[in-house]
């Protein structure tokens, strides 16, 4: 398997509900390492930056206003298939159809404000991370 990093946010309603501490434990007992991590308040043109790719969706208003309604925590996590590791703990994006014991099943009440995001690919993964990261805060 690849050694690979991968680009994670707690979203603002994970913070909100107090959930950084459970979403971590389970991002470190997967195995998977933290390479950098920060708090920010990401500004509404920030976050319609960041999810650009969207911005034709129905949905792209809503979840960017959302996305910037409160601090949000971003991590660079690597590890062996690290993309698909954090996936797979995050759970489908709809948390009605999320696997049980993910994270979305467990904690998302609704399919925009779903406590984590993670990159889909390696080359977004690379994109993203460089988003909210510089070489020096990366260790
Ligand atoms: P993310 O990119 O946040 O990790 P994802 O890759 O599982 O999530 P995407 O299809 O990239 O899902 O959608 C990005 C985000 O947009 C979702 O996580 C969710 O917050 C929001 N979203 C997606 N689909 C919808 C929808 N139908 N209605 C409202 N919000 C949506
Ligand atoms: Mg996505």
């Amino acid at each position: 398997m690849p050694i690979e990093q991968t680009l994670s946010m707690i979203k603002p309603d994970g913070v909100k509900r107090g959930l950084i501490g459970e979403v971590i434990g389970r991002f470190e007992k997967a195995g998977l390492k933290i390479r950098a991590m920060k708090m920010l308040h990401l500004s509404l043109n920030q976050a319609r930056a960041f999810y650009a790719v969207h911005k034709e969706r129905p949905f792209f208003d809503s979840l960017t206003q959302f996305m910037s309604s409160g601090p949000i925590v971003a991590l660079i996590l690597e590890g062996d298939n690290a993309i698909q590791v954090n996936r797979d703990l995050m759970g489908a994006t709809d948390y009605r159809k999320a696997a049980p014991g993910t994270i979305r099943a467990d904690f998302a009440k609704e399919i925009e404000a779903n406590i984590v995001h993670g990159s889909d690919a390696v080359e977004t993964a690379q994109v993203e991370i460089a988003f909210f990261f510089n070489a020096l805060e990366r260790v």
